[in-house]
């Protein structure tokens, strides 16, 4: 199933120069990770080596055969956007951009990160915000069968636990999300991300 994915790599660019507006390259690097433990399809981690960013995205051997296409591409498209977003962070932890570009790059993680919260919520919030949209419209640009809702069903997997899901989504098209989730074949995303330096 991965073999499918190899090749990809002009298409995931595109995603994140999409989603992100970057004009610059990263490099990302993907391993299949059987130590990954059963609730979570994906994480995703980085280090820095000298001022060379790199990004990691592990993927959970056991939901790869299963899993619908789909849901690997979006459990990709969500791991690339924690490492886009810890990109942007490493940047400014080294004061390469100041926190008022990094405000107007995340602003809502910028908003959420305090001591008392964490990158994988705050950035869980920024995705839930100004992400799931452009992430459902990239599920259904590679699979035209998918409806709104099944894709927007794939796109907030991992990101329910958000106060914007929360406070933010009518319950109509919670339920209507919900429903469509039960429809396809749907792995948990992972939820417990640690950007390891
Ligand atoms: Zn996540």
């Amino acid at each position: 199933m991965v073999s499918n994915f190899v090749g990809l790599n002009d298409t995931l660019t595109a995603i994140v120069n999409s989603l992100f507006g970057m004009d610059k390259n990263i490099n990302v690097f993907f391993h299949i990770d059987s130590s990954l433990p059963s609730h979570k399809a994906g994480n995703a981690s980085y280090d820095v080596a000298s001022s060379n960013f790199i990004g990691h995205i592990y993927l959970n051997p056991i939901y790869l055969s299963p899993s619908n296409e789909e849901s690997i591409l979006g459990t990709i498209i969500h791991e690339l956007l924690h490492v886009t977003m810890s990109y942007y962070i490493d940047l400014n932890n080294n004061n390469l951009i100041s926190d008022s570009e990094l405000s107007s790059i995340l602003p809502v993680y910028f908003a959420c990160n305090s001591p008392t919260s964490n990158f994988e919520t705050c950035s869980h919030e920024e995705m839930a915000a100004n992400y799931v949209e452009l992430m459902a419209e990239t599920l259904q640009n590679f699979n035209q069968d998918l409806t709104n809702h099944e894709a927007l069903g794939i796109a907030w997997v991992g990101l329910q636990e958000t106060e914007y899901w929360q406070n933010n989504i009518p319950n109509d098209d919670k339920n209507l999300i919900l429903v469509a989730q039960g429809n396809i074949s749907i792995f948990p995303e992972s939820t417990n991300v640690t950007p390891c330096e």
